[in-house]
């Protein structure tokens, strides 16, 4: 399995010196490490959790985003939501399992799943070209991330900056 920490610290309730690095340094939170143990808990009961590869895992206020390759967005999901919602009643919370893409416009589709995308249009501005997501307003309530966390968990993942925009 790959997640937020490696396999040794998968196993240990203690971090080895890259990954407390990493955490220290903010690249992964606590709930993340907490959630990545957790999962690899399940490989016993689903042994084919043991080939999963996590790229991010961001713990916005509302909600967790899972961030998995293609073929394994519906692993983390499980048989029906039956793993979803285990993580969801282990952090108490809504979880979010999200396709990855370093493509900005691609991402920003997978990570807004039920709301109306108007377009997505790079912004030139100077010093700091972004991306402008502009969704509806009736489904604000939907998107679930504040609009820095839908910020920064883009930024993680596609490396780009975007911003959203309502209209
Ligand atoms: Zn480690």
């Amino acid at each position: 399995m790959k997640a937020a920490v490696c396999e040794v610290c998968l196993k240990n309730d203690m971090l080895c010196e890259g990954c407390s690095k990493r955490l220290e340094e903010g690249e992964i939170s606590e709930e993340a490490v907490e959630l990545s143990r957790y999962l690899y808990s399940l490989v016993d009961e689903y042994p084919y959790l043991e080939d999963i590869e996590i790229s991010e895992i961001y713990v916005g206020e509302d909600v967790i985003v899972i961030v998995a390759s293609e073929d394994d967005v519906g692993k983390v999901v499980g048989k029906g939501g039956e793993i979803v919602k285990k993580l969801a009643s282990e952090v108490d919370g809504a979880i979010r399992v999200v396709e990855v893409s370093d493509n900005l416009k691609k991402f920003s589709k997978n990570l807004l799943p039920d709301v109306k995308i108007y377009g997505i249009n790079r912004v030139f501005s100077p010093g700091e070209d972004y991306y402008k997501v502009v969704v509806d307003s009736d489904d604000s309530s939907r998107i679930m991330l504040k609009e820095d966390e839908f910020a920064e968990v883009v930024e993680r993942v596609t490396g780009e900056k975007a911003k959203l925009s309502f209209k």
